[in-house]
């Protein structure tokens, strides 16, 4: 097993958690034996993950800007990140709507499916709860994600995974006024961090270790708590519509990787599959993050000032797998409970798709939560949501975990974009967990 790639390894845990978990259905107490014995591990791989975000962020984000020489870089990543981000957005909002218009996947599902999905699942938690979540979200007034930005406790905000933006917002600070306090007076402040950030990032090597087996655990609990099969296969057109869209959107990162950056698009993909396969099994792109800012800087080569802005800042507002999926979500709903669309409908969900991915959290489900509005913005009857909701809810899921893939790529794909348009795109440098093993053996 050692000499296996890590990608491999990860992929033969989660091809053999799906068989476990299959096998555990057939079985009377499968299901307590799986959520009791096997789930517990995959949870905590996942709070192993999420242990190390925000001081990887910190101490990667202070080492990126205390290595700047001068600010007005620092303005120039920001403002081409963002810049790109919601354009790939964008590309993937139309791409959704192009193919679920043009295959119109709601049209083919009968009066009784209808029927049976809402008496399912209109009134499942899952459902209500997404939607009066959604509520909440919305009261909020027009320019409450600057000020959501913005902690007026530092240790607040790093002590909750939910806000990213604000400790990005604190970190960025703290790392401006130590440039403009001069090299040398921030030197032990500098060394601290760049010596957290190795560490940090070694914690990231140690935790994969254990992927392959957290996979399988994460992916057996995935399977035994998935819907009746018959509702899956009803929404199997809806669900090939997503998936192709998203396939796409990784054609066309493979193609700006190798235009753009004149890289081998094959080996982006292979180098970033081991951030792809947790995104798959977590279906959290902010769970990934370690992962995804590990294999960008070591495996791919992006330099630090780069990824350690452009990664967190993507992980929390760029989502091109999730809009992709709200565009075509909606549309279908739209198709199904036979609510006609114009053309300014489509743009709306354009534009409200996009807004919605950039404040959608990067945890399971949340773009479900961000559907609602997506919904409401196009006029769709308040009391049909849930039904609408209930429609799409069995494959969620499943649809879930292909879009973090594509939400945790484009992020990487635009860390290289990023990187190169400033000349900081480098050759990569493995480092491996065992590396200084020998001195402390
Ligand atoms: N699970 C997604 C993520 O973390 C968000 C979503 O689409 O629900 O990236």
């Amino acid at each position: 097993m050692r000499k296996l790639e890590l990608h491999w390894k990860i992929l033969i845990g989660m091809v053999l958690g799906i068989v476990f978990g299959f096998v555990m259905t057939q079985v009377d107490w499968g299901k307590g034996f799986v959520s009791d014995w096997i789930q517990p591990f995959g949870t905590i791989f996942v709070k192993l993950l999420k242990l190390i975000a925000i001081p990887l962020i910190i101490a990667s984000l202070v080492k990126g800007i205390s290595d700047l020489k001068d600010i007005s870089k620092f303005r120039n990543i920001g403002l081409r990140t963002i810049g790109i981000y919601i354009l790939t957005t964008v590309v993937a909002i139309s791409i959704g709507l192009l193919l679920v218009n043009a295959l119109q996947p709601g049209n083919g599902i009968s009066e009784e499916t209808v029927t049976k999905l809402t008496e399912t699942y209109a009134t499942d938690s899952g459902v209500t709860s997404k939607i009066a979540e959604a509520t909440r979200q919305k009261d909020s007034g027009p320019l409450q994600f600057l000020e959501d930005m913005v902690p007026d406790n530092a240790l607040k905000a790093m002590s909750d995974n939910g806000l990213m933006l604000q400790v990005i917002f604190f970190t960025i600070f703290l790392g401006i006024s130590m440039l403009l306090i001069g090299e040398e007076r921030a030197k032990p402040l500098k060394d601290f961090f760049d010596a957290l950030n190795d560490v940090v990032l070694k914690m990231v090597d140690l935790i994969m270790l254990s992927a392959p087996y957290a996979v399988f655990a994460l992916l057996a609990g995935v399977v035994v708590s998935s819907s009746d099969p018959d509702l899956l296969f009803a929404l199997l057109k809806y669900a090939g519509v997503v998936v192709g869209g998203l396939f796409l959107m990784i054609v066309f990162y493979s193609v700006v990787v190798s235009v753009y950056t004149k890289k081998n698009p094959f080996w982006f993909l292979k180098e970033m599959s081991p951030a792809q396969l947790l995104a798959f099994s977590t279906s959290s792109s902010a769970a990934t993050l370690p992962v995804t800012m590990e294999r960008v800087e070591e495996h791919i080569g992006v330099d630090k000032e780069v990824s350690s802005f452009v990664l967190p800042v993507g992980a929390t507002i760029n989502m091109d797998g999730t809009s992709l999926y709200q565009g075509v979500a909606a549309v279908f709903i739209s198709q199904a409970l036979g609510f006609d669309l114009t053309f300014a409908d489509q743009l709306t969900i354009v534009l409200t798709a996009l807004l919605a991915s950039i404040g959608s959290a990067a945890v399971p489900g949340a773009g479900m939560v961000m559907l609602v509005i997506v919904l409401e913005s196009i006029g769709f009857p308040p009391d049909k949501l849930a039904i609408g909701l209930a429609l799409i809810f069995a494959v969620d899921r499943p649809l879930d975990m292909c879009r973090t893939i594509v939400n945790v790529t484009g992020d990487a794909m635009v860390s290289m974009v990023v990187a190169k348009s400033v000349g900081k795109l480098g050759k990569p440098n493995i480092k491996e967990w065992d590396d200084h093993l020998d001195e402390v053996k």
